[in-house]
């Protein structure tokens, strides 16, 4: 059975070499350059794109790279709420409206059972033992539960310290094998590169956003927003960590416009930490270069990165897109992430709470004055239990 859709084809974002589909290629073998999929040129599909029945991740097969008799590894996940932000909006005075795309309704919590879907059913499919990844907490959770129901192994390797209790609790609750590394989230993905990726060993496969195949799932979320609010937003608000996801939603409304199936795409807004904020750095000075923080500091631990693989797709995306980048402290989230837990009954992470504090920030600055408002709320509050009990008693 093949694995993948004829025409899907890998392409570096760098020196725009092509190559043939195929799940073991991460990097460039020319020039190292990250590699993005390449779709098909042409759809047949028409709106609506998730067909008439509750929307998952695999109700948009036909715009994903896996052939259409490929069986997922699938737990339901997408079809998440889009909750509009009523009570926020009318308090901030402004003709834009907002509204939070609730991620943490997803099986395990976080937007990464989208991507893990799609990387998990093609793991299966390689035929290896089990799955590893380096994570900051989620990617484990999901690594763990999809790899459980797929019946492999999961290896997670954590930074020693700074994991959330809930995402942690999750990836033992699923069996994964947890291996605690001295150092950052960074480091920790600097040994799964080396140890399984340069090493060209193929007995777990490797599963974070280098991998272009899992950013794929994750593309759905500009579907989905595009379904539900029944338009093109004119803004996506996301947070940014090591930038996989605003990388891969810009390409879902990348891909969409191509098809010709939308006529405009929104502005991305991608969100860091002021204490771990490499990617408004870079984009503030306009430096070529990214500007690592060595040394990243925020409550918001899943997005608590220094050197973000995905940077040069990321500042792709928001140049492409006409967009921006934006920091926020941890008081601004923490006062955001109380304000949509109590003005709004929704629950997030610290992580999914920054988007909101970078809205205010661009209504603030008149970047933002009217139009559809999407934020991404990408993990639910019960991930991190102690934030709320040290916070918010
Ligand atoms: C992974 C994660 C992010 C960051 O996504 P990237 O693709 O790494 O930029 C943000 N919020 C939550 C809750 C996450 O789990
Ligand atoms: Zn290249």
């Amino acid at each position: 059975m093949k694995l993948f859709k004829a025409d899907v084809a890998l392409r570096c974002v760098k020196c725009r070499s092509t190559y043939d589909a195929d799940p073991w290629l991460f990097t460039c073998p020319r020039c190292g350059g990250l590699l993005e999929v390449v779709m098909p040129e042409e759809t047949s599909l028409r709106w609506p794109l998730g067909g008439c029945g509750r929307r998952y991740v695999w109700s948009y097969r036909e715009l994903l790279p896996l052939s259409n008799d490929v069986e997922p590894v699938s737990l339901g996940e997408g079809g998440t709420p889009l909750v509009p932000l009523n009570r926020i909006t009318q308090a901030l005075k402004t003709r834009s409206n907002a509204y939070m795309k609730l991620e943490g309704a997803n099986p395990t919590g976080s937007f990464k059972d989208r991507g893990m879907t799609v990387g998990v059913t093609i793991a299966r499919h390689t035929g290896v033992s089990g799955v590893v990844v380096a994570s900051t907490g989620n990617t484990a959770a999901s690594a763990a539960a999809y790899s459980a129901r797929a019946g492999l192994k999961c290896v997670v390797l954590l930074p020693k310290g700074g994991v959330a209790k809930g995402k942690i609790s999750q990836a033992l609750l699923h069996g994964a094998e947890v291996v605690e590394v001295d150092g950052m989230f960074d480091d920790a993905l600097d040994r799964v590169f080396t140890d399984v990726v340069l090493s060209g060993r193929r007995t777990l496969y490797p599963l974070n956003s280098y991998n272009p195949w899992r950013l794929e799932g994750q593309k759905t979320i500009a579907f989905e927003v595009v379904e539900e609010l029944g338009r093109v937003p004119d803004f996506l608000i996301v947070p940014v960590g090591n930038a996989g996801n605003i990388s891969a939603i810009w390409k879902g409304f990348k891909e969409l416009r191509s098809y010709g199936l939308i006529d405009r795409t929104p502005r991305m807004i991608g969100v860091q930490s002021e204490g771990a904020a490499p990617l408004v750095m870079t984009w503030v000075k306009r430096c070529e270069s990214l500007q690592v923080v060595e040394s990243p500091q925020t409550i918001a631990t899943a997005i608590r990165i220094g050197r973000p693989i995905n940077w040069s797709k990321a500042l792709k995306a928001v140049r492409e897109s006409g967009g921006t980048l934006i920091s926020v402290s941890d008081d601004e989230l923490l006062g955001t992430m109380k304000t949509l837990a109590r003005v709004e009954g929704v629950g997030v992470e610290p992580a999914g709470a920054v988007t909101l504090a970078a809205y205010i920030k661009a209504i603030e600055e008149g970047l933002i004055s009217e139009g559809d408002v999407i934020l991404v709320g990408t993990g639910h509050a019960l991930k991190d239990p102690d934030v709320i009990i040290k916070h918010f008693t």
